[in-house]
């Protein structure tokens, strides 16, 4: 493990012993700090003025009982989650999470790695994130508005344009949304446009932003490439997960002359290697919410389900993790590197383990971190909230330059920081560095709050 400045062991030492049992969030601390040491050394003011022990605690945390009623009326009861994590640049943003493994740990590191995050797409929004231990898969539609009415008749007095603005995540799509939605309008008797982010397009919603995270994800690997001088045309991509990211990066990959040859979901990947049909995939999965193995078998022999299996075992040129955390851990990096895989860049938030990244950074494999790689998707939100403040929309062409741009210029700045910093190359230094100073920088003007 590479070891932290001796000026920043004891503010990890406190988070640990702050906050027990919270694995992932240490771990998403970790990272961050490890890039920090030459950032301390050449501006001793971050390390005395204890902006870093303020930015390692959350502004305000948030838990609540949901409880309702399923079709059959027995009563369940979910915990609902808002962490506010940081509001030095703007109102808390980022999404709510519905999954089984939702608790205080991982809202408190998606909260943590979405202040670097936003910082880093240079848009006006703070750090927060939130959710629910409730397991949307497997419920009905009517279940799952109960379930979000509920959710939002706390969520409610606490969010706001000007305050804090949740969007969606794993579980979360237009659906959940659209309830929710729904239910602060009825609630407040307000249609404030600006509370929450991923909406239809029919409701205030922005063009692109469905698109958005994954589209970016892969306009930066565009711009990756571009360095080396190189493109997209003709390279063998894997993208793990099939939800929201990866399905809309699967597109922009093969819009941009690419092959993806196969994607996942909790139960196993699927091997295509003509390319996987989009058309089918989307009916599969955001019409039917079937299976990744209802795909194969309805696209024949093939292609193969291989159940349970590691994508990373699948050769390629480019693999994108777009499905969850720590999803790709040493031996699948390993696998990545023996067959020759040249980017691994991440679509979801924090799937490689350290070690896997320690292994990509000492193999000839150019690594891109979640909070450089998939800032499309909240850059896209504040793009939204935008459209809602001056009551505009704007249509899908400039919507997706702006994105563009957007990604453009935050791959840049990783490369300009890494370098200005000592670590030449390294979007991982780049993306902490940078994401760090903005935030550091306006929480130190802002004086001790
Ligand atoms: P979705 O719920 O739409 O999709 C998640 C996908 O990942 C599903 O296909 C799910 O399969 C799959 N999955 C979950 N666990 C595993 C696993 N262990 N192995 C393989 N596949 C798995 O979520 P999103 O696409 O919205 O989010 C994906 C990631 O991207 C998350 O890390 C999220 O935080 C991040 N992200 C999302 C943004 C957005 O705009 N949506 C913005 C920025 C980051 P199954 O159905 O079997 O569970």
């Amino acid at each position: 493990m590479p070891v932290l400045d001796e000026r920043l062991v004891p503010i990890f030492e406190e988070v640990l012993s702050r906050n027990p049992g919270e694995a992932e969030f240490h771990q998403a601390v970790r990272e961050v700090l490890e890039s920090l040491g030459p950032v301390v050394t050449k501006h001793p003011r971050y390390a005395d003025s204890a902006v870093i022990r303020r930015l390692c605690e959350p502004e305000r945390q948030i838990i609540f009982r949901v409880p309702w009623v399923t079709d059959n009326g027995k009563t369940e009861v979910n915990r609902g989650f808002r962490v506010e994590f940081n509001s030095a640049l703007g109102p808390y943003k980022g999404g709510l999470r519905f999954h089984p493994s939702v608790y205080l740990g991982i809202v408190k590191f998606l909260g943590f790695e979405q202040i670097f995050k936003n910082a880093l797409t240079g848009l006006p929004i703070g750090g927060g994130k939130g959710g629910s231990d409730f397991d949307p898969k497997g419920r009905s539609d009517a279940e799952v508005m109960r379930f979000c009415q509920s959710f939002m008749t706390e969520l409610y007095r606490h969010i706001g344009e000007y305050t804090d603005v949740p969007a969606g995540d794993i579980g979360v799509g237009s659906r959940e949304l659209g309830y929710m939605f729904g239910q602060y309008k009825r609630i407040t008797n307000r249609y404030e446009s600006g509370t929450l982010t991923g909406k239809g397009l029919s409701w205030g919603g922005s063009q692109v932003r469905t698109e958005a995270t994954g589209y970016g994800t892969v306009f930066f690997v565009d711009e990756m490439l571009k360095t080396g001088r190189s493109g997209l045309d003709g390279k063998k991509v894997v993208v793990s997960g099939s939800g929201n990211v990866a399905i809309y990066a699967i597109e922009k990959v093969h819009q941009l002359g690419g092959t993806v040859i196969a994607c996942s979901d909790s139960g196993g990947y699927v091997y295509d290697p003509e390319g996987i049909d989009l058309n089918l995939l989307k009916d599969i999965k955001d019409v039917q919410r079937d299976r990744i193995s209802d795909y194969a078998l309805a696209r024949g022999p093939k292609v193969s389900f291989v159940p349970n299996g590691s994508i990373w075992d699948v050769p390629c040129d480019i693999a994108l993790p777009c499905a969850t955390q720590n999803e790709l851990d040493a031996d699948g990096a390993a696998s990545l590197i023996r067959n020759g895989c040249q980017i691994v860049a991440e679509g979801a938030n924090m799937p490689a383990t350290p070690a896997a990244i320690r292994l990509f950074s000492s193999a000839e494999l150019r690594f891109a971190p979640a909070k450089a790689v998939n800032a499309g998707g909240v850059a896209t939100s504040a793009l939204e909230m935008q459209q809602n403040a001056s009551r505009d929309s704007w249509t899908f062409e400039y919507t997706q330059d702006r994105l563009a741009e957007i990604m453009r210029s935050i791959h840049d700045r990783c490369l300009e920081t890494a370098d200005e910093y000592g670590s030449p190359g390294s979007y991982v230094a780049g993306a902490n560095i940078a994401g760090f100073t903005r935030v550091a920088d306006s929480m130190l003007a802002l004086g001790v709050i």
